[in-house]
């Protein structure tokens, strides 16, 4: 069983956070520490720890974050000028919060895709 996050608490307010979004399926909130004008987060309601550890019982919520970032992406007034999405996987990817969440990035040009 994996451990909980912060996520889960903020899933279900025990961490009052205003969210953007939540359904039966996912939830969307504020970065804490926004990377660019907008950073959201699109995070499923279950825990699911990496990318390595999704199943097909997950592809309505994986599929439902896109949908969630795409009409969250036209409420921000983002979806013109463009934007970009992220899902870190582990250490070489810089997860640091094991429950899947993906990032909503933009509001500014994001400059290239990697700095390694
Ligand atoms: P990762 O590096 O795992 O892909 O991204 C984790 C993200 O979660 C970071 O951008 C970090 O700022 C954000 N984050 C961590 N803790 C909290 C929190 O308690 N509240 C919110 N809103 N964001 C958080």
């Amino acid at each position: 069983m994996a451990e909980e996050t912060i996520f889960s608490k903020i899933i279900r307010q025990e961490i009052p956070t205003p969210l953007l979004y939540q359904d039966d399926l996912v939830t969307a909130f504020r970065d804490i520490a926004p990377r660019a004008d907008t950073h959201i987060l699109i995070i499923p309601n279950k825990l699911i720890p990496t990318i390595n550890d999704v199943s097909e019982d997950d592809e309505l919520a994986l599929g439902r974050m896109i949908t969630v970032a795409s009409k969250l992406a036209k409420e921000q007034g983002i979806d013109e000028n463009g934007y970009r999405l992220i899902i870190n996987c582990n250490k070489h990817g810089g997860q640091e919060v094991y429950h899947i969440h993906m990032h909503l990035l933009g509001g500014q040009p994001l400059g290239p895709m990697l700095a390694i």
